[in-house]
């Protein structure tokens, strides 16, 4: 039986055990997934036991998406562009490997929700690990993408940042993605928006509650939990060496998002 983790500091919260043990039912395997709920200097032994072969793989969530890059051996092209590491491995030839899965979840997020393919120009709440990924995938898309921070900042990671208060400016957004914690059951509350401004679509990168505040002030709005479901499934899927066609992905997706949401508060 492989045995896989999630690092990271202060997830008692996480679901990725029950998600995962989901996953590897329907990929016919059996597997144990632990929270690892490290301090920054623990990383490092961690390491060693998945070098040492003690674990198969690891999940890694916040604060250290970007801090276990530097222990990384094999960054992929993927995390190395977005700056961003979910996923560990050790390769054949004995190599730490750092991956992200996040990029995956999210495209996939928005190849289910079509609508949201049609937009010219989003804002994205915050400028962090998420942030990075969901600028990434935008970009690609050829979508105008603006971050938000509470910091007047200029950062290499991005177009262009603003504060908030430039963005209670903007009349009319085609498109919000909140990549920030604010909205979660730990971190109840709305990110700083004008009561009268036009918001079109939202998307809200937190699944617990599935609606969150933000996504009421929006028609068209959709949370995360896609995406998390898809990078759960890439990352088990990349430890496992399987290829799998999207039909399949889908069914597998299908079964699990069924089963998981009941764990979520509405
Ligand atoms: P992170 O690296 O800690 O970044 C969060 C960003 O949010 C920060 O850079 C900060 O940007 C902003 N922020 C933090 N506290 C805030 C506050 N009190 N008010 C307003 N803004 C605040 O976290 P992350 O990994 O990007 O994750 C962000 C959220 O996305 C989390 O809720 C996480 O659970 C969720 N997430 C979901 C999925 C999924 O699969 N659905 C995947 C990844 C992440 P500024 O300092 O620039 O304001």
């Amino acid at each position: 039986m492989n045995k896989y983790g999630l690092i990271g500091n202060k997830i008692s919260y996480s679901l990725s055990p029950k998600l995962h043990n989901l996953i590897a039912r329907e990929l016919g395997k059996e597997i144990s997934y632990e929270l690892i709920d490290i301090n920054e200097k623990e990383i490092v032994f961690y390491i060693k036991k998945l070098k040492d072969k003690e674990y198969a793989g690891f999940n890694v969530t916040i604060p250290y998406k970007e801090k276990v890059m530097k222990y990384v051996e094999v960054l992929t092209g993927r995390a190395k562009k977005i700056g961003s590491v979910n996923t560990l491995y050790i390769n054949d030839e004995g190599l730490l490997v750092g991956d992200n899965t996040d990029y995956y979840g999210f495209s996939k997020l928005i190849t289910i929700n079509e609508s949201i393919k049609d937009v010219n120009r989003a804002y994205i709440l915050g400028t962090g690990g998420a942030a990075k990924t969901v600028f990434n995938v935008l970009n690609d898309l050829n979508v105008d993408v603006i971050n938000v921070s509470r910091e007047k900042m200029e950062s290499k990671d991005f177009n262009s940042v603003i504060t908030y208060e430039e963005l209670k400016e903007v009349k009319d957004i085609d498109l919000l993605i909140n990549c920030t914690p604010v909205g979660s059951i730990l971190h109840k509350g709305v990110p700083i928006i004008k009561a009268n401004q036009k918001i079109n679509k939202v998307i809200d990168l937190i699944y617990n509650p599935l609606k969150t505040d933000l996504m009421k002030l929006s028609y068209n709005s959709v949370n995360g939990l896609e995406m998390l479901i898809y990078q759960g499934l890439k990352s088990q899927l990349i430890w496992n060496n399987i290829d799998l066609s999207l039909n399949e992905e889908e069914t597998i997706f299908n079964v699990i998002k069924e089963e998981l949401i009941n764990e979520f508060i509405w």
